[in-house]
């Protein structure tokens, strides 16, 4: 990456690497925008950014992944208005940090990710937080600020509701634990995994056109479950304050659609508490079940899912060894998050992959998910996966 980084940009100072990871939500589904709990786990597949100082003023960047680049007068960045394409990710960073008080200087930037776009393993926070490092330069920042200005830079910049989830556990993932967080508190504590469990994404490679605007239609509908209820409980905030019992009691009074999207976040809470519980007493046969029950939330109160997901989780199901299986991330197209007992994920991979591709002609995608540590600088270089012919995906 360095080499690379100097064909494209010259001999320069020091270059410095900077490593965000992906994540993957075991579960807590659509629940973070309504301040509830959510328990990602970070990726060994991250975003890196190789970054120097810019001699001539202008903040250049190149993707590799997109083999395109962009630059932009450093002292413009302020002013920059969204252009609608990957390079707003990294502009909405900057403009947050600058509007924080840090110090934007012109940069050399070099992106290269291993996390695929668009399948739910938050690309686009790795892309954020990655980034916001190579920017800070070392600037010393607090990892929730920093969190919380990267998931400003996709909600202020991109122009996507989205909550805290992403940038959090992208910025502190433990390395072998998943993050139980409280999107309210922005509170996060470790879940170490039982042993003898193996965790494996199953990417449909497809992203239906629906999944934005949903998106945006959900957390409309999730706000509108929220002061539905607080007619009748004036002190509910969100859906994180809304009980089983007070949603069944404040249900007749509003549509039942709005009930149901309610009732898929204030059960999606509870099972994330429940599977918490189920990890810290190695139940994994209980952790599998709750992955099943919320991937049905999903798909029948939430109508988040799709065929392809529908049909991988189905698929699993029936398979010996597998534990359970779910959605994960926001829907319509993405990955799916399946459990099982170790030693299975090659035979797991065969099947699927085969029953996936006689079903919809597509060979799916499938990514080890062992956790890995959050954002930082890499210090050794040899963790950097190599350039062009990604190795790791399979
Ligand atoms: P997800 O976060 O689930 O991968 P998103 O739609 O939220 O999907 O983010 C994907 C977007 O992030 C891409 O369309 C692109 O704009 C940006 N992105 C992600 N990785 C890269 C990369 N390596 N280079 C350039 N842009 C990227
Ligand atoms: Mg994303």
């Amino acid at each position: 990456m360095i080499e690379t980084f100097r064909e494209r940009y010259g001999e320069t100072a020091a270059i410095r690497v900077f490593r965000a990871p992906g994540r993957v939500n075991l579960i807590g589904e659509h629940t973070d925008y309504n301040m509830g709990f959510v328990l990602p786990i970070a990726l060994e597949l991250a975003c890196f950014v190789a970054s120097a100082d810019s001699p001539d003023g202008h903040l250049r960047v190149y993707s590799e992944e997109k083999h395109e680049s962009r630059e932009w007068p450093v002292a413009d960045i302020a002013r920059l208005r969204p252009s609608g394409d990957w390079s707003d990710y990294v502009i909405g960073v900057a403009q947050e940090l600058i509007r924080a008080n840090y110090r934007v200087a012109a940069k050399l930037l070099l992106i290269r990710s291993t996390v695929p776009e668009g399948s739910g393993l938050s690309s686009s926070a790795a892309l954020e937080v990655s980034s916001a490092l190579a920017l800070l330069a070392g600037q010393k920042i607090e990892a929730v600020r920093l969190a919380q200005l990267c998931q400003g830079a996709e909600v202020r910049f991109v122009g996507l509701p989205v909550g805290i989830m992403d940038q959090y556990v992208s910025v502190m993932g433990r390395k072998n634990a998943a993050l139980r967080i409280d999107c309210r508190s922005l509170e996060s504590e470790a879940v170490e995994l039982p042993q003898g469990i193996e965790i494996v994404a199953v990417n449909t490679m497809v992203k239906h056109a629906l999944a934005q605007s949903a998106y945006k239609e959900r957390t409309e509908e999730c706000a509108a479950a929220a002061d539905a209820i607080r007619r009748l409980e004036p002190a509910v905030q969100s859906l994180h304050d809304v009980s089983i019992s007070l949603l069944e009691a404040a249900a007749p009074s509003m549509p039942n659609v709005i009930a149901r999207r309610a009732r898929h976040v204030v059960t999606e809470n509870e099972r994330v508490e429940l599977f918490v519980k189920a990890a810290r007493r190695t139940d994994v046969e209980r952790m599998g079940q709750l992955l099943a029950e919320s991937h049905t939330s999903l798909q029948h109160d939430y109508e988040v899912s799709c065929a392809e997901l529908d049909f991988l989780v189905d698929t699993a199901a029936g398979m010996d060894g597998v534990l359970g299986a779910r959605m994960t991330g926001g829907g319509f197209g993405g990955c799916t998050v399946n459990l099982l007992r170790a030693g299975l994920r090659e035979r797991f991979q065969r099947v699927i992959s085969e029953a996936y591709q006689e079903r919809f002609g597509i060979t799916p995608q499938v990514f080890d998910c062992r956790p890995s540590e959050g954002a930082g600088e890499v210090k050794n270089l040899e963790r950097i996966p190599p350039g062009a012919a990604l190795s790791q995906q399979t």
